[in-house]
């Protein structure tokens, strides 16, 4: 039998953006706790975390998947929490790998966690590309970010093991934090210059309600370019494809490349692709949104043509453009928290 184009119900949403990217969050625990992420003042003892039936199974996640890759789905990434912390990973990527359409499988982790024996079966098992948090070159100012102790050592020797286990494209990323650690936008620069490593700066974003977030603790891209470039000159590059979320700069000495992610100074929604479904089975259609669409009757229901048709329905109803809004809204909202819907 000719089975139909995986794509052949493609579906825009009110602003005509595809569908195309869907991040799942595996857990909302971690082993760190980011200042701009999971602050300890709120993230401590107290705060209840999900229990382990609340959180979908490997059965229902790959059933979104599966009801998303018709829909134009093509590039899954796998975030949390800390995803590492879920020890059968790669029985789960292995199940993703073989939708029909999904032809890209990436991670976004702090790599504390990755062993090379772990990079090594998470590689077998079909993941392409690794994404790995890191936010200083010295143990200091890594300690204040991270707040669990954790050695900047520990998280360079995840990202040589990925590499060493041919985990293609091991892009870093640094969330920069004015008066936190902008002083380490020049050691990390310089550390991964030359390397095939792309460092990318991420904007300090008002993600959630947690992290205490102000304007004047934004460092933003153009300050991030001027820094780089006073030592290291940089041009702009050519983006790689439509909706790419870092802006790409290159370095003129022929050392590779950096990225800026500036969701604040400079918003990206008008190319904004990007479903994400939290670890209890809720699809949010912005990382800013207050509110998921709740799957989970339909994922009992086990009819996964109906579960296709309502992703369909949340999707073309879509409206988000947070980020390009962000300066009007005045009021208080809330929002879901990074840790819960992932990066
Ligand atoms: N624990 C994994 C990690 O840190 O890579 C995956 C989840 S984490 C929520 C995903 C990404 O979100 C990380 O790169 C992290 O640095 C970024 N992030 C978290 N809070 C942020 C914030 N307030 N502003 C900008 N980026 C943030
Ligand atoms: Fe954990 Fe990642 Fe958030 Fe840091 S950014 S607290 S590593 S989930
Ligand atoms: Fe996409 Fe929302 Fe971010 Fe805009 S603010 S780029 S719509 S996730």
């Amino acid at each position: 039998m000719v089975m139909p184009p995986a794509n052949n119900l493609a579906i825009t949403d009110r602003l005509n953006r595809p569908l195309h990217d869907l991040r799942i969050s595996v857990t909302d625990r971690c082993n760190f706790r980011c200042v701009y992420c999971m602050p300890k003042s709120i993230f401590n003892k107290d705060y209840e975390f999900l229990k382990r039936d609340q959180i979908l199974s490997w059965d229902n996640i790959v059933s979104v998947v599966q009801a998303a890759a018709p829909l134009g789905v093509r590039k899954i990434r796998l975030t949390g929490g800390e995803p590492l912390i879920r020890k059968d990973l790669e029985n789960l990527i292995e199940r993703i790998a073989i939708v029909d359409g999904i032809d890209d499988i990436s991670m976004t982790t702090n790599a504390a966690l990755l062993s090379r024996q772990r990079a090594e079966s998470l590689k077998r098992s079909g993941l392409k590309r690794i994404n790995v948090s890191l936010d200083a070159m010295d143990d200091k100012t890594f300690h204040v970010m991270n707040d669990m102790g954790v050695d900047v050592a520990s998280v360079l020797q995840g990202i040589d093991n990925a590499a060493a286990a041919g985990i293609e494209n091991v892009k870093v990323n640094m969330v920069v934090k004015a008066g936190l650690n902008d002083h380490s936008i020049l050691p990390m620069a310089k550390h991964f210059h030359g390397t095939g490593q792309i460092l990318r700066y991420i904007e300090f974003m008002d993600v959630g309600n947690s992290n205490s977030w102000d304007m004047k603790d934004v460092i933003t891209s153009g300050q991030i370019a001027k820094i780089i470039n006073a030592e290291m000159p940089i041009e702009p590059a050519e983006a790689n494809y439509q909706g790419e979320v870092a802006k790409r700069w290159r370095y003129l000495d022929g050392g590779g490349e950096i990225g800026i992610i500036s969701s604040v100074s400079e918003p990206f929604c008008g190319d904004c692709s990007r479903a994400r479904l939290s670890a209890t089975g809720s699809i949010y259609t912005c990382l800013f949104a207050s509110q998921g669409h709740d799957l989970r009757a339909h994922l009992a229901s086990g009819d996964n043509d109906a579960l296709r048709d309502h992703l369909r329905q949340i999707w073309e109803v879509r409206s988000d453009r947070y980020s390009e809004t962000r300066s009007q809204v005045v009021t208080f909202r809330p929002k879901v928290e990074m840790s819960f819907i992932g990066g």
